[in-house]
């Protein structure tokens, strides 16, 4: 087993990795020219020294690390020749600083880097969308050294999977530990939108509603299959993807607590997990880690910080995601009943199912199965699910009908704006 693991840039968390089969951080700058698939506020803020001086204390501690330069656009700028000063520019630092690979999701950015930087090795990202043999091959034969499965299309197509190994001969990786919603529709949107939030040339200049985040959690909040629904392999099932010849997983998320993403290498590298699922797989609303840790220290002002900007939206109206964000636990640790709990051992024998059953043309109503765990396995405390998806409703009202974007005295009525 390999884990790549997403990195804080915390130095324990490299000192405790030492006792895992972790062969590889990855992590990125909150900006730079070519941008990633997180928004900077998702992301640790960490100069080019800091970045620089843990690649070099990993190196020495015998685990790699891979840069992610994993945008799925690049709005063009990459073919000017601004933008190809700046790739460069970006690519002769990562080039020296004892970066070991680089993670994309352009073909384009794959060809320029084997060109220029021969000495990185190059793996395609989730967002090269791999879900099929052809497209496997496809990427390797432009020169992938290593691709990530599109884990949203083909974690739980096992037969797929299988082929896929079988049909090229570069290393897979496959993403662990990610929520998102099997086949979503939003997907394309997704990853396009947070490409853009990371660019440091971009207009925007950080600021960013994640209208697909906030769709997604609330979906799921209000239909616990979505969470059953979902793209996870659980430490247990590891196995099963073993046998067909898998053994590099890729643990997400970056700058959670130390802790947190301790017991997601330990549940992992242990194939067990007693507990709640989403301590494995959720990128907020932790239980147990202190108040005054330093993830919590940063504040509201962290998130603020990114959508408070009176020029582009209406502060007043920025006020839910504020109310939304304490009611989630992303601004402090959670206390008390969990909003939402998942019996990871409940789930024993989920992957029953999908070791000879795809699910690509099969309608959920039908099959009913992940709704069936979902009833045994998903609790979700009533009264704060009501309260949070009343704010979610408030959120989605003001941004489907663009009173977001507007300043004008809300109790007058007035027909013309
Ligand atoms: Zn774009």
């Amino acid at each position: 087993m390999r884990l790549s693991v997403a990195t804080n840039f915390d130095p324990e968390l490299v000192e405790q990795c030492r006792d895992y089969p972790v062969t590889e951080l990855f992590g990125k700058l909150q900006t730079d020219a070519v941008g990633g698939g997180r928004a900077p506020y998702q992301l640790a803020k960490v100069s080019r020294r800091q970045l620089a001086k843990h690649v070099a204390h990993a190196r020495q501690a015998g685990i790699a690390f891979n840069y992610l330069l994993n945008s799925s656009c690049q709005g063009n700028r990459e073919i000017t020749r601004k933008g190809q000063q700046e790739i460069n520019e970006l690519l002769d630092w990562i080039s020296t600083i004892g970066v070991t690979a680089v993670t994309v999701a352009s073909p384009f950015m794959l060809q320029l880097i084997k060109d220029r930087y021969p000495q990185l090795k190059v793996r395609i990202s989730v967002f090269g969308g791999i879900d099929r043999v052809r497209k496997a091959q496809m990427w390797e034969e432009l020169g992938a050294d290593c691709i990530v499965l599109d884990s949203i299309l083909v974690n739980r197509e096992l037969e797929t999977l299988a082929k896929i190994r079988k049909a090229v001969k570069c290393d897979i990786e496959l993403m662990a530990n990610n929520n998102c919603l099997t086949g979503c529709a939003m997907s394309p949107m997704h990853m396009n939108a947070l490409a853009h939030t990371g660019q440091s040339w971009h207009a925007n200049k950080g600021f960013f509603i994640d209208w697909c985040f906030l769709k997604c959690t609330e979906m799921k909040l209000r239909d616990p299959v979505h969470y059953i629904r979902s793209e996870w392999i659980r430490p247990e099932d590891l196995p099963l993807y073993e046998d067909l010849g898998y053994d590099l997983f890729k643990i997400a998320e970056r700058d959670i607590p130390t802790e947190m993403m301790m017991r997601r290498v330990k549940a992992y590298s242990e194939r067990r997990y007693d507990g709640n699922l989403l301590d494995l797989i959720q990128a907020y609303g932790f239980k147990g880690i202190k108040e005054d840790h330093r993830y919590y220290r940063r504040g509201l002002g962290w998130l603020l910080r990114f959508v408070l900007r009176p020029g582009l939206a209406n502060p007043f109206r920025m006020l839910p995601l504020k109310r939304l964000a304490e009611l989630r636990g992303m601004t402090r640790p959670l206390h008390g009943n969990l909003p939402v709990y998942i019996d990871n051992r409940a789930l024993d024998g989920f992957m029953e199912r999908f070791k000879n059953n795809s699910c690509i043309d099969v309608d959920c109503e039908d099959c009913r199965w992940c709704h069936d765990f979902a009833a045994k396995a998903v609790t979700i405390d009533a009264a704060r699910q009501e309260a949070t998806l009343a704010v979610y409703d408030e959120l989605f009202a003001s941004l489907n009908s663009g009173s977001m974007w507007r300043y004008r005295n809300p109790h007058k009525t007035d027909s013309t704006d």
